[in-house]
């Protein structure tokens, strides 16, 4: 028996009791006379004492030797422990050791496995299983598997079937390049890995399974933008005979059901919000709605005086920042640049001073009196106090960038919650979204999903007006989850495929397997997947995915650790008929 209790599990009441321990040397306090060992584990800490008074020379020798990280096994006595820690569970107690075991010893590990470590990043990354033993790390895991197992208990309660889909597929088109991997009992053939089990769960639901969800690895090869993972799990699911309300109720309730489990918070309903709306309203079609700061147009309080920046803009929207009127020459001048800066893209921006007397004060007083600027004032809703930070230019860029702006100014004043929830579902989102590179429309969210009903012909006339039944779960500013009713009908996704740019042949080539199984009585169905390391990391309070993923890997796609990805060696690639040929 390695062990009678945990390192975390001793009191008061167990004073007395001779147990046995196994755990990591977690830290060793020499005061000559007498020695204490921290032994550690996952369920916490336990001091150990050695002394002079009551344990052998030999043992207490033993103990002083031992190594941080050490693993060791103790037979000892609970006693009442002199000087308490009521910063611990254990801090009443100590264990007088008489019996003391190494069970294998430790390199000086690279970095200290406290809370707060003295390694960085990489250095963390490459020797994570030592990371992994800090309390913080395991708790994010411990977290995390609490939500999953919550996740599968809603689920399975509401009648959904947890079915496997293969990892060996086809491509499936959700806006990334796939990773693939070469056949080697089928020359030149590869395998591509799902961005999704997209097409499986739809034949699931022409299987007349009805109600699926997997918790399952999906694998996109895109540029690794902050904090984006290539292979990263979902909450996948699909329903048979359902409309989109239904689905939103289904997933309404499980993540309120999430919320009350896991954070103890209840929400009442979600609100909802049209695509078009968001984009309007925040400039986002994952809105943070903690706070307020919308947008306010000034199309049409703007564009009738001198001002040519304003009158030759396609839009010019503005947000009230609160209390920011009281910012000096010097930080408005930082607040210009930093909207220029080529991450957000602005060319400038106009700002008034809502001062506390009523009156206004702009950067383009030349051109603008007070009777004006109170009507910018009015529309934004601005109070004296607030700063109205005005940008202007193309509509689609200029909404972006405002809404980056209102996002930064959300954190600078502390708006952010972690600990605040506001979810919403954002719906009718755009069926098609227009490549401005190549000019091409592509699906925005992909080819399966449906229409909204009568808007098929709009394909023809007006592609980009058209909209989908499509919806997207949003929180905190983050886009949880999102999902579609679907197509079941071959001739409505025959001219899907048509209107994304597929001749029919490589439609058949390509998906002609989906296509082919709604000639056999596929149902309406539809679903959502949710991403499940972004929702445990928000629900865990952080925003970092990485944090809540055992075995990352990093901005260039690389697990440092095992070092991958990695060559093969001349003879796989002959078994695989591989030539490379890389290009310098
Ligand atoms: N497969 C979709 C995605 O990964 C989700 C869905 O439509 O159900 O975003």
């Amino acid at each position: 028996m390695y062990r009678s209790h945990s390192c975390g599990e001793l009191r008061e009441s167990h004073i007395g009791t001779t147990v046995t321990l196994s755990g990591w040397v977690s830290k060793t306090r020499d005061k000559g006379f007498v020695v204490w060992v921290d032994i550690r584990d996952r369920y916490g800490i336990t001091q150990l004492v050695l002394d002079e008074d009551r344990t052998s020379k030999e043992l207490l020798e033993q103990a002083r030797n031992l190594g941080r990280e050490f693993v060791i096994q103790i037979k000892g006595e609970v006693i009442e422990r002199a000087s308490k820690n009521a910063n611990i569970p254990t801090g009443n107690i100590e264990v007088l050791v008489s019996e003391l075991t190494i069970l294998n010893e430790s390199k000086t590990p690279p970095f200290t496995i406290e809370n707060e470590t003295d390694g960085g990043e990489d250095l963390r990354m490459k020797y994570r299983y030592l990371d992994i033993r800090r309390k913080p790390v395991q708790n994010n895991l411990i977290f995390r598997s609490k939500v999953t197992m919550e996740v599968r208990k809603f689920l399975s309660g509401e009648g959904f079937i947890e079915v496997e889909t293969p990892y060996l597929i086809k491509s499936t088109p959700e806006g990334a390049r796939d990773f693939v991997v070469p056949s080697r009992m089928n020359e030149g053939q590869f395998y591509a890995l799902p961005q999704s089990p997209q097409t499986f769960k739809q034949l699931l639901m022409v299987g007349g399974l009805d109600k699926y969800f997997q918790i399952v690895k999906c694998f996109r090869d895109e540029d690794l933008r902050a904090d984006r993972q290539p292979e990263f799990t979902q909450i996948d699911c699909e329903m048979a005979f359902v409309e989109q309300e239904d689905i939103l109720n289904v997933f309404e309730n499980l993540t309120k059901y999430l919320l009350k489990e896991v954070n103890g918070v209840e929400i009442d309903s979600f609100p909802r919000m049209t695509y078009d709306e968001a984009m309007s309203k925040y400039g986002n079609d994952k809105p943070d709605i903690r706070f307020g700061m919308e947008f306010g147009e000034l199309n049409t309080v703007t564009q009738h005086k001198e001002f040519g920046v304003f009158n030759s803009a396609e839009l010019v929207v503005c947000i009230a920042v609160p209390g920011a009127a009281s910012y000096t020459r010097k930080e408005l001048d930082a607040l210009v640049n930093w909207v220029k800066r080529p991450q957000v893209g602005a060319n400038g921006m106009v700002y008034v001073k809502c001062n506390e007397d009523g009156s206004f004060k702009s950067t383009v007083d030349k051109f603008y009196d007070q009777d004006d600027l109170a009507k910018w004032a009015a529309v934004t809703g601005a109070k004296p106090g607030d700063l109205i930070c005005v940008l202007s230019g193309d509509a689609n860029k200029t909404r972006t960038q405002l809404s980056a702006l209102r996002m930064e100014m959300a954190t600078r004043l502390g708006l952010r919650k972690p600990n605040e929830f506001a979810p919403l579902w954002v719906v009718d989102f755009p069926l098609l979204e227009l490549d401005e590179e190549t000019g091409h429309y592509h699906a925005m969210h992909h080819p399966f999903t449906s229409p909204k009903p009568g808007q098929l012909e709009l394909l023809d006339t007006d592609p980009g007006a058209v909209r989908a039944n499509a919806y997207d779960l949003v929180l905190n500013g983050n886009e949880i989850g999102g999902g579609s009713i679907r197509i079941h009908d071959k001739e409505t996704q025959a001219t899907m495929f048509k209107h994304l740019g597929f001749t029919p042949e490589e439609a058949k080539a390509q998906f002609g397997f989906l296509m082919d199984a709604f000639q056999y009585g596929a149902p309406p169905h539809g679903g959502l997947a949710f991403g499940l390391d972004r929702l445990v990391a928000i629900l865990g309070g952080q925003e970092t995915i990485r944090d809540f993923i055992a075995f990352p890997k990093n901005n260039s796609g690389r697990d440092v650790m095992i070092d991958a990805p990695a060559t093969i060696d001349d003879e796989q690639l002959k078994e695989l008929n591989l030539k490379l040929d890389i290009q310098e």
